[in-house]
């Protein structure tokens, strides 16, 4: 993998930070284990990993691609990552992202910008192009990223890998630098259904140290996508989610996502088509929720504890509340002060009630939109995202045309449930494909079952 990082970097620009030498050790460790020692672990043990860097590790720099982070080498390790190391998964590197999450293309790192290595002029999606790029690439055989909005799922369909959104509480989110913490949660990235549904298996459970984490272990998801590769759908009930496809889709993604269905038919699933008319509040509540719980958890880099600071030039009255905002001036990008503000204004006594007030109120309209659909099919099933990838700099000048990417993935993160993508072929441009997969809360292994399948 470091050979193949070395050839492909200078193009593809995946990874923030390489940690060669700390991974080879690592391996060597691994390999130094006996057979009665490797016979403990899991399955994918010494299987080295790419991490995107909004996760934090121990001793090596963690940025969240900002500047503001630049240079902090974090003192201890996510939770995900001790299980990693506890399961000798060397880590190769840190991988790029959009400022603190924040976007759809990772074209708003401050530090560079991914290639989609399908197409080296288009973008790898976001905000975990980074790490999609590098799994994607053959750099790393797998990766974690965080999905707060579908940044784990729309990398992975614009680059043909497989990315997961778990339940949210399933995966411990300590150490996950937090963007908007009711809807984060750390997943895997892989080029099988199989090593994600392993690698989940191996980050997920119980951890007290996140007040949110669900009290309970992994659910059998490795045990589902193994069933599933047998291809037999017997007794599934698949729901296609009508107002998550037509208007807005490229015809070639609908194309293969109509294809997917006939193959999930043909191995015996019944598809049944399902309603969730409130779906369409979706992308206007997340967009009041995220950017409030941005605003808030955004607070902490006041220059007192982490990374940049800035003083006030010398005209300028030395105290405490200049430096603070000087420093968030020069540390944070265009993309994220926009979500400050945005999140700052829809907190304010007086709108309160009328936006982020609202908006909650439709989050509990589209969990009941996901119970009813749940009464009617095991596992929901539409396009990932609405295109393949966009060239650089398509979308950066319009916020809105963004924000559009995640109209497909964000209700899962509002309500909590399982997600994932899957590749499912090329477009007519000859661009990857995803289509997303959406299962009950805290039964994730279900869909890994038809995912599996498909594959
Ligand atoms: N693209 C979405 C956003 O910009 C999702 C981000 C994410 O999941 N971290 O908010």
């Amino acid at each position: 993998e470091l050979e193949v990082i070395d050839a492909a970097e200078p193009t593809i620009k995946a990874f923030l930070k390489v940690a060669g030498e700390a991974a080879l050790e690592q391996a060597d460790a691994f390999d130094n284990l006996s057979d009665a020692e490797k016979a403990e672990l899991p399955e994918l043990a010494g299987v080295p990993i790419a991490i995107k860097d909004m996760i934090v590790t121990k001793g090596i720099e963690t940025t969240a691609a900002s500047r503001i982070l630049e240079g902090w080498v974090p003192p201890y390790d996510a939770t995900v990552i001790e299980k990693l190391k506890a399961a000798h998964m060397p880590l190769l590197g840190k991988t790029n992202l959009d400022e603190f999450a924040q976007g759809s293309s990772t074209e708003h790192s401050a530090y560079q910008h991914t290639a989609n290595p399908w197409d080296v002029e288009r973008v790898p999606g976001g905000s975990g192009g980074g790490s999609a790029a590098a799994v994607s690439a053959f750099e790393a055989p797998l990766a974690l990223g965080t999905d707060t909005g579908g940044s784990i799922r729309q990398p992975g369909a614009l680059t043909g890998t497989v990315g997961v959104k778990p339940t949210y509480g399933g995966v411990s989110r300590f150490g996950a630098i937090a963007m908007a913490s009711s809807l984060d949660q750390i997943g895997p990235v892989s080029r099988t259904v199989l090593d994600s549904a392993l690698l989940q298996e191996i980050i997920g459970g119980h951890d007290k140290r996140d007040s949110t984490s669900i009290p309970q272990g992994p659910r059998p998801m490795a045990k589902a996508a193994r069933e599933g590769m047998n291809r037999d759908l017997k007794g599934m009930r698949i729901g296609l989610v009508k107002e998550l496809g037509g208007e807005g889709f490229q015809p070639g993604v609908e194309a293969r996502f109509n294809e997917a269905v006939k193959k999930l038919e043909a191995m015996g699933a019944e598809v049944v088509e399902v309603s969730c008319p409130r779906f369409k509040y979706a992308l206007g509540a997340y967009y009041i929720i995220m950017p409030s719980e941005v605003s808030s958890n955004l607070a902490r880099y006041d220059g007192m504890r982490y990374g940049l600071r800035v003083m006030p030039p010398k005209d300028v009255a030395q105290t405490a509340a200049n430096m603070m905002a000087y420093t968030r001036e020069a540390g944070f990008g265009d993309e994220v002060k926009r979500r400050i503000i945005l999140g700052t204004y829809a907190l304010s006594a007086g709108y309160y009630d009328a936006w982020y007030g609202s908006a909650q109120k439709v989050r509990t309209l589209i969990i009941e939109d996901f119970e009813n659909a749940f009464k009617q099919a095991d596992v929901l099933i539409s396009p990932t995202s609405p295109s393949t990838a966009f060239k650089f700099g398509e979308k950066m000048d319009d916020p809105l045309a963004m924000y559009m990417n995640d109209i497909a993935t964000i209700p899962a993160n509002l309500a909590g449930v399982p997600a994932m993508s899957i590749p499912a072929g090329l477009s007519d441009d000859g661009l990857p494909v995803g289509i997303q997969f959406i299962a009950p809360q805290q039964r994730d292994e279900v869909m890994y079952k038809p995912a599996a399948a498909l594959e």
